[in-house]
């Protein structure tokens, strides 16, 4: 038996001919940017995420650039964020001329430790981006408190976490509705990917909505009228159309992968430490990963049994190369540099059969 990570010839097999159907309505329409696709979709998602406005954008990539953007974030000024998290979350601040300053994880649930926070702040820093990694929220309370007694915005990077709950307070909220901003992908391996780039900015705040949509088009409103530089950051109505259909499907596919996650909680050996979800937190599993201090010899022993794995992530992102410049070094941010070395992910997706997950447990409880 083979068992890959991901495997999105079963995500779409049986809504191939819908996907299609998506696909040539647009084409027939010739209405190939922007449009009643991407409105729909939009307004959809707004709802989805329990937020007032959602913006159609390019990628998860784009929309914390387009966050950033919209916050007026320049040269120099400071944004606090994780070490473990996909590049781009850090990449986007320095992008601007911004300064990324980084802070160490905790080691349970891999998000950034709110309690490390606080001695990073300085005059100059002016946001915060926290990551809902492998589709558990940060620990949003002590974040927002954090941002309140320090005037601070927060962008959550909810690229792995669409419809991921949590307790903020007393309320049990969506990832995406908590911050100033949230940002979303739809990458294929995402738990909502399209069929190709594609990303989403919501935000409660109308004024910030409005910012954005302006910034997705060059900066330009009335048309020719630029009084802020943008971009082209808008989403495919291609894209558009086929996200629209998959997405009644996204609420029972996240609670396939949960019953994957139990089963694997349930059934794994206690010489793998499991994720950790908080009580009362939704997680969504767009990864279910495990650490090991064998890790290396462990997903050896994967690929020889035929079961797909991978690291995320590899390098800490205040190990970088491109941030060398910034001064960080080894042990600066020790729990996400041994989580970097310990980590691995394994097939949980929504399609997994029960002979497969069987044998996922089997073969790693072996080893
Ligand atoms: C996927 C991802 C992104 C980037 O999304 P793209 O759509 O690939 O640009 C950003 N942050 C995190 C945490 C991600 O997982």
């Amino acid at each position: 038996m083979t068992v890959s990570l991901l495997d999105l010839n079963r995500q779409y097999e049986g809504i191939e001919s819908l996907v299609m159907d998506a696909f040539k309505d647009v084409f027939s329409s010739k209405q190939f940017i922007m449009g009643p696709k991407v409105n729909e979709l939009e307004k959809a998602l707004a709802e989805y995420t329990h937020t007032a406005e959602a913006i159609g954008v390019s990628s998860g990539t784009d929309a914390l650039l387009v966050s950033l953007m919209a916050l007026d974030i320049q040269p120099g000024d400071e944004v606090i964020t994780t070490p473990f998290s996909f590049f781009s979350t850090a990449g986007c601040i320095a992008r601007l001329g911004a300064v990324p300053v980084f802070v160490d994880i905790d080691p349970q649930t891999y998000t950034i430790n709110p309690n490390l926070i606080e001695e990073k702040i300085t005059k100059k820093t002016k946001a915060i981006i926290p990551v809902h990694l492998f589709g558990q929220l940060a620990d949003m309370t002590a974040i927002m408190n954090l941002a309140k007694e320090y005037g601070l915005y927060v962008i959550e990077d909810a690229a792995q976490a669409i419809g991921a709950k949590a307790k903020v307070g007393s309320e049990i909220m969506s990832a995406g509705s908590i911050g100033d901003f949230g940002c979303f992908s739809f990458f294929p391996s995402k738990n909502l990917g399209c069929c190709g780039d594609g990303g989403l900015v919501t935000t409660q705040n109308e004024a910030l909505a409005e910012k954005c949509r302006i910034l997705r088009v060059h900066g330009s409103k009335p048309k020719y009228h630029h009084h802020v530089i943008g971009g082209n950051f808008r989403l495919d109505p291609l894209q558009a159309a086929i996200l629209l259909v998959k997405l009644p499907y996204l609420d029972s596919q996240h609670e396939k992968r949960r019953a994957n996650a139990a089963f694997y909680d349930t059934h794994l050996s206690h010489s793998y430490i499991k994720p950790y979800v908080i009580d009362g937190n939704e997680m969504i599993y767009n990864q279910y990963t495990l650490r090991s201090n064998k890790r290396d010899i462990v997903i050896d022993r994967l690929t020889n049994f035929g079961i797909g794995s991978a690291i995320y992530y590899p390098v800490p992102l205040h190990l970088q190369a491109c941030f060398s410049h910034l001064g960080y070094k080894e042990g600066d941010c020790p729990e996400a540099e041994r989580a970097s070395q310990e980590v691995f992910s394994i097939p949980i997706y929504a399609e997994l059969s029960l002979d497969e997950r069987a044998y996922v447990v089997e073969c790693l409880n072996s080893i």
